[in-house]
């Protein structure tokens, strides 16, 4: 009963909730985009304030004439692991509260024969997956709060329960989340992601290879969706740019369609079925001043690198309110081959994190990754964070960022 690309000829639903924010914000060019509904915490099934509830907006939806109704599933026990901005409201061991206080009553929801119509595009439980993979131990990257989840299993088997529920409703499209080519494009993640996801999440607690549609990269990232200037394997002065660029690492990619085409075609094989794959592109923009209008004459490959590139970012995994970020490509279905839509999963406006304790009931922490006087850890490869001063919490309404990804927004608003 689904179709093959969710996208491919639908209107997508706004929410009014962000629409407002947007234009009252000096965004009314954009404020009409589509962009992902949050479930951040069990009170956002039932709404909060300023905030309307899961029902509301499907009804909404139907009221707008939507195809397609587009959710973030977001509320895994010891949430966002390697970072504090957004660590969550359910202790580590909460596995059971978080399928039937949590997964049970959305699933419920959105089985409502009422929004049998609508195609419910669901990304389920970003950062998890990655962070069990990549920042454990024995790696350098490791935290504490990671290597409880690998070890104790809640992450697998949360997202192992949203699959399977989410995906026995026929009009729901499950989206797992691949980091980004910042994250898992060096050759010892990007297969062992596959290998783990594989084996550790289909075939546990209700997950089939059917339940998985598709894959999304970048969310609430900044990557570039094409460096236009260089790939991997440009060379330069004599010698790859992958190899000897510090930017790149030996990284297999440098942007984020060909590592989202490169996980198509992985996860094709792997699961059996064509797999659709989704880029958020709300923030990866790059435009303004900044950026680099043609490639640099450099035949230093390193500094070939840094002249070239559209990502500005100081380091690729920085990740917190980013300086000099734009809007990016706007909401789009089978922009390019191999990619089902570009779609605006961070409502661009909404904060990262914040750098100082603010006392809150949403399960958010302060995460230093939001200070720029930070100078980073081995995550980030000790480097400032390059974030924007005086953020709030995580989801809360950062103008001072809005209005800095309108003014360098590619392409131009
Ligand atoms: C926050 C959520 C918020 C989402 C979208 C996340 O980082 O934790 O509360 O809804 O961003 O802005």
């Amino acid at each position: 009963r689904r179709v093959d690309n969710p996208y491919a000829g639908a209107q997508v639903y706004v929410n009014p909730d962000w629409a407002a924010k947007a234009s009252a914000g000096g965004g009314s060019a954009i404020a009409d985009e589509p962009t992902f509904v949050w479930m951040d915490r069990i009170a956002a099934i039932n709404g909060t304030s300023g905030a309307m509830g899961l029902r509301a907006h499907l009804d909404e939806a139907l009221d707008q004439g939507a195809d397609v109704f587009q959710v973030v599933i977001y509320n895994l026990p010891g949430r966002d692991c390697s970072a504090l901005a957004s660590n969550g409201e359910l202790p580590a061991d909460a596995i059971g509260r978080y399928q039937t206080e949590y997964i049970d009553p959305i699933a419920e929801i959105l089985g409502d024969s009422a929004y049998a119509n609508l195609r419910i595009v669901a990304v389920v439980e970003i950062d998890s997956l990655p962070n069990i993979l990549t920042n454990v131990d024995p790696r350098p990257t490791a935290t504490a709060n990671c290597n409880t989840m690998k070890a104790n299993g809640n992450y697998q088997k949360g997202v192992g329960y949203a699959l399977g529920k989410l995906g026995a409703l026929p009009n729901v499209y499950n989206y797992i989340d691949i980091g980004h080519h910042g994250w898992l494009g060096w050759d010892d993640n990007f297969r062992p992601f596959a290998d783990l996801f594989m084996s550790q999440v289909i075939g546990n607690n209700g997950a089939g290879a059917e339940d998985v549609h598709g894959f999304i990269s970048n969310v609430a990232n900044y990557g570039v969706l094409h460096e236009e200037h260089f790939n991997a394997n440009t060379v330069i002065g004599g010698r790859p740019v992958r190899e000897a660029a510090k930017w790149i690492d030996w990284n297999r990619y440098v942007d984020e369609v060909s590592y989202a085409k490169a996980y198509g075609e992985l996860f094709t094989q792997r699961l059996g079925h064509r797999v659709s794959m989704l880029i958020d592109t709300s923030r990866n923009g790059w435009g303004g001043p900044n950026r680099p209008d043609g490639p640099s004459s450099s035949t230093d490959p390193n500094t070939f690198v840094e002249e070239s590139r559209i990502d500005r970012r100081i380091h690729l995994g920085n990740w917190c309110n980013q300086s000099g970020a734009g809007i990016g490509e706007r909401p789009t279905a089978a922009p390019e081959s191999g990619i089902d839509a570009y779609v605006w999963v961070k409502p661009p406006g909404e904060s990262d994190g914040a750098s100082e304790e603010i006392p809150n009931d949403e399960g958010k922490g302060a995460d230093e990754m939001c200070d720029p006087a930070y100078q980073g850890n081995p995550r980030n490869g000790n480097n400032p964070s390059g974030a924007l001063p005086n953020s709030p919490l995580s989801g809360h309404w950062f103008q001072a960022q809005f209005t800095e990804l309108l003014r360098n927004a590619y392409p131009p608003l």
